[in-house]
Order: C-alpha cells, then sequence, then structure tokens
C-alpha cells in the first residue's frame, strides 16, 4: 500500500506492481485529485528531471540530502528516468539551462503515462482517504483513516510529501520517526517599497548576491520585481539558506555585485581607464559594462551622478560610491515570497532513519519512504522530481523483490 498520490507514491506503486505481479497494491489518497502537484510544476510543462549525468555533480545541488542521494541515484538515475518515460512513449527535450521537460511542453502528458501505467498493472486507487494513524503490529502494518476505516497491509510507503508544519508530521512521529523541522524553501526576496522595485522587469544576466554574516553567496540570473528580487540566483540562495533565514524570520541584509566579474578594486581601475579614454563622455547617457541601462542608470543616480556629468567630471567621493553601488551594494530583506513555479519544503523523516539502499525505514518493519516527506529537497531545475522518482523506484523495487512472484 502506497500512502500519496503524488510523483513518488505513483511511481514506487507502478515499479512494484510492474516488477511483481503477485502485488496488490493500492494507493491511498488523502485529496479527491492525483498528481495534483505534477499537473501545475514547471508552469503546467512539468520539468521532469535535469540533464546532468554525474551523480556527484546532481547531487551537489541539493542542499538536504546530498550523501543520501549520492547513494540513491546508483539505483536510478536521470538516464534511468529519460528511458523510463521514453520506453513508454514519452520524450523528453532539454532546454538550454539543462532543464528537461515532455516535448509536448505539457504535464498532462506525464499524468496521462502514470495514469496509463497503473491502469495496465492493476494499481488500485482509494480518492478522499486520509491516513490519520498508523502502527505495526502482528507483523501488519495497521493503518486509521480519517473517516474511521481501519486497513491492515504487509507493506507500506509513505511518499506524503511535504507538509508546511512540524505538528502535520505527528502521526509520522507516533512511529517512532524523527522529523527535521520543516521550513520552505525555495523563496523570492521582498524588499517592501524599496526604490529598486521601480525597475521591475529588468534582469540580469549574472550577479553575485551574498547574504551578509554569511557563506551564502550565489552568482547567476537576477530578477527584479514589483517586490523585491527574484531569478536563479535567489532562488538557489534561499534554498541553502533556508534553515538561516527561517531562524531570522526571514529579516537579513545582501550585497548584490551587479557586476561579479569585477570587485571594488578592479572596477576603480576600469573607472580610471575609461576616464582617459573617454572623459568627456557622459555617464549616464553610454553603459560600457553591458548592464541593462535603467539599472546603469539608477545606479549611478543614487550615488549622486547628475544627468549630464562626464566621465572627466567625476568626483572621488561620488565615483566611490558608484563602484560600491555596482559591487557591493547592499539592501535589507524583509520578508519572502513563495515562488510559485516550485515550491518546496525543506524538512522531512530524519534521513539516517532510512536506508537509502532501500527506502525501508530503520524503526519499522516493512515501512518504507519516497519522496519530498523525506528531508531531502533540491534547487529548482528538475532535481525535486528526480528524487521522488529515484525514491519511489527504489522504494517499488525493494517492495516487490521482498515477497516471490507467481505467475
Ligand atoms: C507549483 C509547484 C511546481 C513545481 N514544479 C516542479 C518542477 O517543475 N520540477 C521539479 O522537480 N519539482 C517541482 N516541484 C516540486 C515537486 O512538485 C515536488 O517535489 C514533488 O511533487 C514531490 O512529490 P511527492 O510525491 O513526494 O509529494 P506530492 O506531490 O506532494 O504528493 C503527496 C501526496 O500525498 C497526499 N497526502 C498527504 N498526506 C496524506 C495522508 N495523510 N493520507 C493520504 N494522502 C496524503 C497529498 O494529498 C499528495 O497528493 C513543484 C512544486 C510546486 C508546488
Amino acid at each position: 500500500m502506497v500512502i500519496g498520490g503524488g510523483a513518488a507514491g505513483f511511481f514506487c506503486a507502478i515499479n512494484a506492481a510492474r516488477m511483481n505481479p503477485a502485488l496488490k497494491v493500492t494507493i491511498l489518497e488523502k485529496s479527491s485529485k492525483l498528481l495534483a502537484k505534477v499537473k501545475v510544476s514547471g508552469g503546467g510543462r512539468c520539468n521532469v528531471t535535469h540533464a546532468c549525468f554525474d551523480i556527484t555533480e546532481m547531487s551537489r545541488r541539493y542542499p538536504r540530502g546530498q550523501n543520501f542521494v549520492k547513494k540513491t541515484f546508483h539505483q536510478f538515475f536521470t538516464t534511468d528516468t529519460i528511458n523510463w518515460f521514453e520506453e513508454r512513449g514519452v520524450e523528453l527535450k532539454t532546454e538550454s539551462d539543462g532543464r528537461m521537460f515532455p516535448v509536448t511542453d505539457s504535464s498532462q502528458t506525464i499524468i496521462d503515462c502514470l495514469m496509463r501505467e497503473a491502469s495496465q498493472y492493476n494499481v488500485g486507487v482509494q480518492l478522499n482517504s486520509e491516513v490519520r494513524s498508523m502502527k505495526y503490529e502482528g507483523g501488519k502494518i495497521q493503518i486509521e483513516l480519517s473517516d474511521s476505516r481501519l486497513l491492515a497491509f504487509d507493506y507500506c510507503c509513505i511518499a506524503s510529501g511535504g507538509y508546511p508544519k512540524s505538528s502535520m508530521f505527528d502521526w509520522l512521529k507516533e512511529l517512532g520517526h524523527t522529523i527535521e523541522e520543516p521550513v520552505p524553501s525555495l523563496f523570492t526576496f521582498n524588499l517592501p517599497n524599496h526604490p529598486i522595485t521601480k525597475l521591475m522587469g529588468v534582469s540580469v544576466e549574472k550577479a553575485k548576491v551574498k547574504i551578509q554574516n554569511s557563506k551564502l553567496e550565489e552568482e547567476g540570473p537576477l530578477l527584479i520585481t514589483h517586490w523585491g528580487l527574484s531569478g536563479p540566483a535567489i532562488l538557489r540562495l534561499s534554498a541553502w539558506g533556508a534553515r538561516q533565514l527561517a531562524v531570522g524570520s526571514w529579516q537579513f541584509a545582501i550585497i548584490v555585485n551587479w557586476l561579479p566579474e569585477f570587485n571594488e578594486q578592479s572596477l576603480r581601475e576600469k573607472f580610471l581607464q575609461i576616464r582617459n579614454t573617454n572623459a568627456s563622455q557622459k555617464i549616464i547617457g553610454k553603459n560600457n559594462f553591458g548592464l541593462p541601462n535603467r539599472l546603469w542608470e539608477y545606479l549611478a543616480l543614487q550615488s549622486g551622478i547628475k544627468d549630464e556629468m562626464r566621465w572627466a567630471d567625476m568626483p572621488a567621493v561620488v565615483q566611490n560610491k558608484f563602484v560600491k553601488n555596482l559591487c557591493a551594494y547592499e539592501c535589507e530583506v524583509k520578508g519572502k515570497t513563495t515562488f510559485k513555479e516550485e515550491f518546496v519544503t525543506a524538512g522531512g523523516i530524519r534521513l539516517s532513519e532510512v536506508d537509502a539502499n532501500t527506502m525501508m525505514s530503520k524503526k519499522v518493519p516493512n515501512l518504507f519512504f519516497a519522496g519530498e516527506v523525506m528531508d531531502v529537497d533540491g534547487i529548482t531545475g528538475g532535481f525535486n522530481f528526480q528524487h521522488a522518482w529515484t525514491s519511489g523506484f527504489v522504494a517499488g523495487k525493494t517492495i516487490a523483490s521482498l515477497i516471490p512472484t507467481f505467475f
């Protein structure tokens, strides 16, 4: 029996039933919908996995669970995901940043495939069936649903996804498992009423963002929004800093280097060069660094540069301010906004309590875990689904191997 009709639950159920026809597999889903997150994932396109074919390299994209996925990926990796879907008629394509989507650009293609497979291998589904509590007794896993129904199974895989609150894990704590405190990951930074938000829509291809008084630093595309900052560099920072930033209630200072190929010293030298070669050129009129003009102008004005000011006339104090604003622009983040495209929860079942080779609980016999319910989460780019496929597959394969196959 599988608890949770999401990506991990389906992958476990289908593969267990496929590999051992003697198994009677049922998915219990609390809501009235199956694969709801797959449907909305990747903006409706479903970013199924990432075109990364090196396990160590891939594991570096998981702020939590890095060592755990390193082990599980040996059993089912990105190439296996691509082949699994391809063998079932779903071709994936790779975008320039490595994200992989179905060629149809529709998450429904993935849903249709999983539903077809579930039906082919007679996986049963019970909707509106919320598991309220469970215990191991008499060699069986006994389950109580919230409508008071009682069920008993030989094997159970918990694939109930992430929960935003620790109390929602209580039914799993009762089994003897430890829960790493859930905190949001993958969010954007709020800068309420900050003047830079007037530049909403402006993006920089490569900026370096550092969280003050920490080692957290990321380089990559940055997008200015009407509420603050977003883009891959910010989302990655939010994932790596998920725990630390939650402790500070998402109030912290960041330092942005809009020109990461420079530091303050080398930029000052570059300025000197421009002053020598382009002394009469207006500073605001022309941007020599490939930054979006609106951003260049904003940073110049913030530094005290007047519209007509020429490079030769820039006072030292203004130049210092401009260099600082370009290489070490400071702002205070006050709160977060959930990134709707790919929100995940960090935290969940403590990984030392799960055997990465089988996905079996080290606390309860014949109990397995798959997907986001465990303390594994990746940055954006298809990494969270890859963990769901991998852990679901390994759990399904182990369950299938535990009882004799009858034909
Ligand atoms: C908007 C959005 C877009 C995303 N896009 C991407 C993307 O493109 N690529 C990517 O890699 N990741 C993406 N993610 C993350 C990814 O969707 C999740 O990591 C993944 O779905 C986790 O799969 P899961 O099966 O573990 O959990 P879920 O998909 O959350 O499924 C868990 C299921 O269990 C059910 N359930 C919970 N508790 C119980 C209970 N007690 N009894 C019975 N049933 C229960 C839930 O109703 C749910 O259906 C996205 C997330 C969001 C929110």
